[in-house]
């Protein structure tokens, strides 16, 4: 069992322990409390919080080191986040996992080889270790964390001492891009990714663009929503979305039935995708400086014949997204957890600014 210890002086711990306890059973956290004392578990760990009126204990234990780290995080960041003047604290953490380390999650990936897919398509072979919790067709996207070019000894983000996130400095920072697993060997400590070079290439498309073996990048999450199971299924996606349809065609169960509809820049981008016979398979051609026909393609389809018990899938730049996110609303109305309408990267948008513009676009929806 590992465990970690902190004493942090505060103000009145109560006013925190009570919400950070409430914000984390949104996380789905289980909590106990009593008087002067809460013991929150979630996922491996536990912590037990102990207070009095100016000093607040925690205890953090857990069987796995990743697990412990995790918790720890989670518990001083809402220390910070809840307490006034919050960011005045200090927190010393004293026992395992103690002093700087990777975000929990982080993975070092280094580049192991290198193919080309198609002229717009570079798939990238990396080699890892501790690949396991990103094997989920549950979730399938991370987080890339790709340093500047040409630095010799790339920086990443790390927990300080007081269990906090500490970025590198700015002229080491590395880009964040997302990016799909394509494909994964965890035992084996390899996984694939598919990057599309593209005009006006940012550090991710540039970074595939130059790769060699022995570059490194950094990786978190997985996130998204996975693929759920249907009688039928419709994928639509351009390029950008291809890696998630071919790893999700390939592994659909054999008697599955559906289609998919993918657009790319033209015949030379097509690339054999495996899948289930009862799965067809549609290219769509965009010329160069023409619109996209995917929403096009999705307005036409026979929809009252594909509805029942049939999923969408479909990720792509943001004005075909908007299109055919309006569309499958009003046509699926009564089934929204049967589709899942993604915007991958919008025009003349970095990927940053596009993240920060939807979830600014969330807000104001909720
Ligand atoms: C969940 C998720 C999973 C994704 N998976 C993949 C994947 O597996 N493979 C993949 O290649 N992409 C994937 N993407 C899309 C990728 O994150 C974006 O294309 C991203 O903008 C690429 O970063 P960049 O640094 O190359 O360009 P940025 O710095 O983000 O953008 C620079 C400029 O390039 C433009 N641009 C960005 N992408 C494209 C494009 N595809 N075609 C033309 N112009 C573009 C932007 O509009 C901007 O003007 C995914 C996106 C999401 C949200």
């Amino acid at each position: 069992m590992f465990l970690t210890r902190a004493r942090i002086a505060l103000p009145d711990p109560a006013s925190v322990v009570t919400p950070l306890c409430a914000h984390l059973v949104e996380h789905e956290a289980v909590v106990e409390t009593g008087p002067g004392e809460a013991r929150i578990a979630l996922a491996g760990a536990t912590a037990t919080l102990r207070y009095d009126d100016a000093q607040l204990e925690v205890a953090v234990e857990a069987a796995e080191l990743a697990a412990l780290t995790s918790l720890r995080f989670a518990v001083a960041s809402h220390v910070v986040e809840f307490a006034p003047d919050g960011k005045q604290l200090r927190i010393h953490w004293e026992g395992d996992g103690a002093g700087p380390s990777l975000l929990p999650g982080f993975r070092v990936l280094t580049v192991a080889a290198i193919e080309t897919v198609t002229p717009h398509m570079r798939r990238i072979h990396f080699a890892g270790e501790d690949l396991a919790r990103y094997d989920s067709l549950e979730a399938l996207h991370v987080r890339l964390f790709i340093p500047p070019a040409g630095l010799a000894e790339p920086a990443w983000p790390m927990l300080g001492e007081d269990g906090l996130p500490i970025a590198p400095p700015e002229d080491k920072r590395p880009a964040i891009r997302k990016y799909t697993i394509r494909s994964i060997d965890a035992a084996a400590g390899r996984l694939a990714i598919d990057f599309v070079l593209h005009d006006d290439a940012g550090p991710g498309a540039a970074f595939a663009a130059r790769a060699q073996p022995g570059d490194q990048v950094g990786m978190a999450g997985p996130g998204g929503r996975g693929l759920q199971s249907a009688g039928r299924y419709v994928f639509l996606a351009d390029a950008t979305g291809l890696p998630a349809v071919g790893r999700m065609l390939a592994a659909l169960p054999a008697q599955a039935t559906g289609l998919a509809i993918v657009e790319v820049a033209g015949p030379e981008e097509e690339q054999a995708l495996a899948r289930p016979e009862g799965v067809t398979l549609r290219w769509l051609h965009r010329a160069e400086g023409a619109p996209s026909c995917l929403a096009e393609a999705f307005e036409a389809l026979d929809w009252p014949a594909d509805g029942p018990d049939t999923y969408l899938w479909a990720a792509m730049e943001h004005a075909d997204f908007l299109r055919i996110r309006a569309g499958a609303r009003e046509r699926l109305r009564r089934d929204r957890d049967r589709h899942l309408v993604v915007s991958y990267w919008r025009a003349g948008l970095a990927e940053d600014q596009h993240a920060a513009d939807k979830k600014a676009a969330a807000a104001k929806a909720a």
